[in-house]
């Protein structure tokens, strides 16, 4: 089997041919960053991560780009509300992104940039579709003319109407039609600003992408992708403003569009307000465990978001170590997929089923007896999870891990979040102090003490298991 991604733009599954042998360029719209990122925006962080590892375990060189939209309308409220600069809005919001999302095993992309270090490029662009007469300024705004372009419409399926009613259009006195949408608009001295032929003022959403997916991977590239709620405006935006740039050459050859997470059937949105944050969830859930969940749906369905599935997912977890346990002592044989997984994924990512043969090999893993099966699926188990992005601890860690999964750096750079979190934990150091004390109670043959320990231990969810070698412990 080679690659098959559904194409949003001819709305069926197609083979993947890049454009260049043995090279893969793909970008994916990155956060806008004002505020936490929720679990929502994590889904096609997860999944393009996963799209990422097969694409570099299928041998090619992959340029992943994700950008930071770092001016925007949304960031400039948020600032003003939260009386921060702007830049210290972007800057805290851009590292806590990193490290939720690192959490959940998300690899960092190839190329990040930024926004703001790209507009220059923007006011050329701009400039090009002005002379090439698709654009045209009123008021100080540049906007897209859409009726200069008879494809305008093609990537969404819309028709006139549709896009008019849809989403994030705005209707506006000095639009030639309602359906144009903003290249450039003009900033009041507080706002962000940068001189243009315009005046100074600050570019609309879309031609950030345009502009800075050109800078990275060129005019036309292999993969563009994002959630689903990008193909408009965005993405047909997108396409409009690249397509008449650069005189009809193609733009994004495979977009590929994740399903929404959801709860309750309503999409996790910001305006909703019913959204958890990833850094809330990470308190509650090793971020390995909130991958998983992520990744128990294929990624164009919907995807409801419960605690049941996320204790499920940790579960699913245990039962995964616990199998990799069993092999400690074992030397694992080549590191690599199992057929199976790479098969599935291959199959337009089709992640559930790449959990199911997951499973199997650690049933395998348990039934094994003889030692060369016992590496060979060891290989597999630790290949296969390498592909996913799970497994990525030892056994013993994972146990002993604490409900926490954030680096000591990152914790301190959430200040006001991180003293509950903390104390709620007991330590490594501490549990082993009492483990010794329990050990010596038995000495003594105080058992009543010896069982204090342990239960006061359970309560805080630490389980003590006895055992030859002496006791060990695991986090419940
Ligand atoms: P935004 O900051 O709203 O532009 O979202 C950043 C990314 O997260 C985009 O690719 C969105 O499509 C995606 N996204 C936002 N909400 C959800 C959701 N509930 N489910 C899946 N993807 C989402
Ligand atoms: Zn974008």
């Amino acid at each position: 089997m080679t690659l098959h991604l559904y194409n949003t733009a001819h709305r069926r599954k197609e083979e993947f041919v890049p454009l260049k042998e043995g090279e893969v360029g793909m970008y994916v719209c990155g956060p806008t960053v004002y505020d936490f990122a929720h679990i929502g925006n994590a889904r096609p962080v997860v999944i393009f991560d996963v799209l990422a590892r097969l694409l570099r375990h299928e041998g090619y060189k992959l340029t992943y780009v994700r950008n930071i939209t770092d001016v925007e309308d949304k960031i400039i409220a948020a600032a003003e509300q939260n009386g921060e600069s702007i830049d210290e809005l972007t800057t805290r919001t851009t590292k806590a992104y990193h490290d939720d999302m690192a959490a959940l095993n998300a690899e960092k992309p190839t190329k990040e940039p930024r926004a703001t270090e790209h507009i220059d490029g923007m006011i050329r662009m701009i400039s090009k579709l002005i002379e090439k007469g698709h654009a045209y300024e009123a008021e100080g705004h540049v906007l897209f003319d859409v009726n200069s372009m008879p494809d305008y419409g093609k990537l969404s399926g819309r028709n006139r109407d549709d896009m008019i009613a849809g989403a994030r259009v705005e209707v506006a006195p000095y639009k030639k039609d309602p359906a144009d949408f903003v290249l450039w608009k003009p900033s009041t001295d507080d706002m962000p600003g940068w001189d243009s032929p315009w005046g100074r003022g600050r570019p609309g959403w879309h031609i950030e992408c345009s502009v800075m997916s050109e800078a990275t991977l060129g005019i036309t590239f292999d993969i563009h992708g994002g959630g689903r709620d990008l193909i408009f405006p965005h993405h047909e935006n997108e396409v409009a403003q690249s397509c008449c740039a650069h005189d009809g050459a193609p733009f994004a050859r495979y977009w590929v569009h994740n399903g929404f997470l959801t709860v309750e059937g309503d999409k996790m949105s910001k305006s909703l307000g019913n959204f958890r944050t990833v850094l809330e969830l990470l308190e509650e859930a090793p971020g390995e465990a909130l991958r998983l969940n992520m990744l128990s749906a294929q990624y164009r369905q919907p995807l409801d978001w419960t605690a049941e599935g996320v204790k499920r997912a940790k579960a699913s977890l245990d039962r995964l170590y616990t199998a990799l346990q069993h092999l400690e002592d074992i030397e694992a044989g080549p590191i690599k997929p199992a057929a199976g997984v790479i098969a599935a994924l291959e199959d337009d990512l089709n992640t559930p089923q790449a959990l199911t043969e997951l499973y199997a090999l650690a049933g395998e893993a348990n039934k094994a007896t003889d030692g060369a099966e016992k590496a060979r699926i060891k290989g597999l188990l630790l290949g296969s999870g390498n592909l996913l992005g799970l497994l990525q601890q030892s056994p013993k860690e994972w146990f002993q891990s604490i409900t926490v999964h954030l680096k000591a750096d990152s914790i301190e750079a959430r200040s006001e979040l991180s003293s509950p979190v903390l104390t709620s934990v007991i330590s490594k150091e501490n549990i082993e102090t009492l483990i010794a004390e329990r050990d010596e109670a038995k000495k003594q043959k105080n058992y009543k003490r010896a069982d204090e320990i342990r239960d006061n231990l359970k309560a805080a969810g630490i389980i003590l298991e006895d055992g030859p070698g002496g006791t060990t412990w695991k986090r419940a």
